[in-house]
């Protein structure tokens, strides 16, 4: 079995990869997208729930894992990630193997050849950094020392370093996927065309306290409301604020009515006030 070091725990969590390198605090927190990512806070846990973090501790496993959920389900990830796991007794034993063994375990994710290289990469440079593989060193950097350590690890983006640093390590360090992407452009909190670029305008202005529940709801409400195709606008608490929504006229031609149960104090309006 892989180590119980800090390192050596399997973690869980959203995950993907990409590469722009980006800055995590570009500027500090400006009042107005701050208070208006409250907002979208309080009307997404209308909507979704609270969200509560419980890191994981394992900045490595949750590494790995963000690899293997490249192009592919969660369920096909947590397969290979599990696969993984029980096939090698530490991450030095992944680090030596070949990546054609890695990449016949983890074929069922998609992308295998590609990840299995990602892998064996990503391991190698901590251990020529550290002399074992283990990232317990983020620990002595503050948030930004430690993002620009994960962005220059190979193929490790900025949406890979703050997953890292949130779910494993509980930093307030905001990532962005494509969900979070869709949905912040749609409603006009950024104008943007990239997750990368979506992820350095947005998360310097995230307030700490709100990081996790905000990615978290963000995430959920791109999955099942805001969707690629056919958002249900008619049943989304952002609709009055939400500057794609005006574009398509929502509520002026709905032609469906909405089973959700939003309550009026889940409702954000035109100017993002509570109705
Ligand atoms: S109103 Fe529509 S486009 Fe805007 S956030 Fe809600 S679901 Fe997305």
């Amino acid at each position: 079995m892989i180590s119980d070091s800090m390192d050596g725990n399997i973690g869980s969590g959203p995950r993907t990869g990409d590469s722009a390198r980006t800055e995590r605090r570009a500027r500090p927190p400006s009042g107005g997208i701050a208070e208006m990512l409250r907002r979208v806070n309080e009307a997404l846990v209308c909507m979704y729930g609270a969200k509560q973090l419980t890191p994981n501790w394992d900045p490595v496993g949750e590494m790995i894992h963000i690899i293997l959920t490249q192009n592919t389900s969660d369920v096909n990830s947590d397969r290979t990630y599990a696969a993984l796991r029980h096939a090698y007794a530490s991450w030095e034993d992944v680090a030596a193997a070949s990546p054609s063994e890695i990449a016949d375990l983890i074929r069922i994710g998609g992308l295998a050849d590609i990840k299995a290289g990602r892998i064996v990469d990503v391991l190698a440079r901590l251990e020529a950094d550290y002399g074992h593989i283990s990232l317990e060193a983020l620990c002595d950097m503050n948030d930004d020392e430690a993002f620009d350590y994960l962005t220059s690890l190979p193929g490790v983006g900025p949406k890979t370093a703050a997953c890292v640093l949130l779910f494993a390590m509980g930093r307030p360090v905001f990532p962005v996927d494509t969900h979070v992407h869709r949905v912040a452009n749609r409603i006009g909190l950024v104008d943007t065309k990239q997750p990368a670029a979506t992820q350095a305008e947005l998360a310097p202005a995230v307030p700490d306290d709100i990081v996790y529940q905000l990615h978290m709801n963000m995430v959920e409400h791109g999955r099942l409301t805001c969707r690629a195709l056919r958002p249900e606008c008619e049943c989304c608490a952002l609709s009055g604020g939400c500057a794609w929504a005006k574009t398509r006229a929502v509520g002026e031609d709905a032609t469906k009515s909405c089973a959700s149960e939003l309550s009026g104090a889940c409702y954000v309006a035109e100017g993002h006030e509570q109705a």
